[in-house]
């Protein structure tokens, strides 16, 4: 009897995975800019872009709980694979087959390849053909990152969409550093795109990064090296590294149509909500930064009208909300007094409320954009958030 039965499912479980197939869909188009809405479709669920993702650094978003996260309207998440590869490891997430399960989170996940991370906190030892040699920042020890291990590790997560392994430089950088990391970058690609098509399972999808520095030329080589690579989707890396906003712009604006049409497109580590609505109307699909998070922690409160620090002194004694038609569950509760005394006193609760506010804040606004790109109104759109802002159009940081 033991074996038909195991038969069975192992057919329905074939037959599930032959009927899905991820895909990306444009939906609309503006008409009057390169923004448009879409679908991209994972086995763990339709994300609708634009999209904006909160970060889930150590396999958490900092403060939330999952159904925090998805009452704030979050879709999608990410992952670091330079963290959790570092702690818990591996062997602790395939106990439960995945970043999900550890995490109860049964959405897609996004994660990096872990090299920016290695780039920026890890003590790196060197930079091969093979990959990076770094040490942990944790506990000194040392490891290997190479383009399999961050595939590898990445697998090990059950990634819903994984990041290759590229090489980051700094800004400002020489055109030669700049050339020799993107051809390095493609080389890596070319490693990551191998491996996974002969370890992914179908869930798993994988993005190319286009690398290049603030050298059009060499933006230029980088996506069409890595465009003959047939990827699910392609990112935008190396912006946001310190350059001047209307550098990182220009680079986004000439680089994002090298891309595929019919591919979501993702800018990485990118940005304040001007940056999210400007890169939108370049054609960007995805976005994913720190900000919303780490300025919550911080104070910093995002509403319409520009960003208020709740520790300032004027909000002792106001009862209002952070924003008065914001809908999220800390502004129906609670006043920006009390916000204000939780932040001064170091409660753990002001953590927790001043994120929730923040999330439902971007996740907000990307929700109010592709609602005006499907109504053919993102222009109509960009001119009343600019005006409630109280800055001119495609101003930089207010
Ligand atoms: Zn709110």
């Amino acid at each position: 009897m033991k074996q038909p039965l195991n038969f069975s499912a192992c057919l329905r479980k074939y037959l599930v995975v032959l009927r899905f197939k991820n895909e990306f869909r444009v939906s609309k188009k503006s008409t009057d800019s390169r923004a448009r809405t879409g679908q991209i479709k994972t086995a763990r669920g339709v994300i609708e872009t634009p999209i904006f993702m909160p970060v889930g650094t150590l396999g958490t978003v900092k403060a939330l709980s999952p159904e925090e996260l998805t009452a704030c309207g979050a879709r999608i998440i990410l992952g670091n694979t330079y963290h959790l590869y570092l702690r818990p490891g591996c062997e602790v997430i395939d106990l439960f087959g995945g970043l999900h399960r550890f995490m109860h989170w049964d959405g897609p996940i996004l994660t990096d390849s872990g090299g920016f991370q290695v780039f920026s906190l890890a003590k790196l030892s060197k930079i091969t053909e093979t990959g990076y040699t770094f040490q942990s920042h944790v506990d000194g020890s040392r490891h290997t990152l190479t383009p399999e291990k961050s595939i590898e590790v990445q697998l090990s997560l059950d990634s819903d969409i994984m990041m290759c392994l590229d090489q980051c430089i700094q800004y400002p950088a020489s055109r030669e550093e700049a050339e020799a990391a993107l051809e390095l970058t493609t080389r890596w690609a070319e490693r990551c795109f191998d491996f996974w098509k002969g370890n992914r399972r179908p869930q798993n999808n994988l993005f190319g990064i286009v690398q290049g520095g603030m050298f059009p030329d060499l933006r230029e080589r980088s996506a069409q090296q890595l465009t003959a690579l047939d990827f699910p989707g392609f990112a935008i890396g190396g912006l946001s590294v310190g350059e001047p906003i209307d550098l990182m712009r220009e680079m986004a604006d000439f680089t994002l149509p090298l891309l595929p049409d019919g591919k979501p497109t993702y800018v990485m580590g990118v940005g304040t909500p001007e940056d999210l609505v400007e890169l939108v109307a370049l054609g960007a699909d995805m976005f994913d930064c720190v900000m919303p998070t780490r300025n919550a922690r911080n104070g910093q409160l995002f509403t319409a009208s520009g960003t208020l620090n709740i520790a300032n002194a004027r909000f002792r004694t106001d009862t209002g909300p952070i924003e008065a038609d914001c809908t999220c569950y800390t502004c129906r509760h609670y006043s920006r007094a009390y916000l204000r005394h939780l932040y001064k006193t170091r409660e753990l609760l002001a953590y927790r409320l001043n994120t929730l506010h923040n999330i439902h804040y971007y996740l907000n606004l990307m929700a109010a954009i592709r609602s005006a790109i499907d109504h053919d109104a993102f222009a109509d759109f960009r001119r009343a958030f600019y005006s409630r802002r109280n800055i001119s159009i495609g101003a930089g940081h207010p």
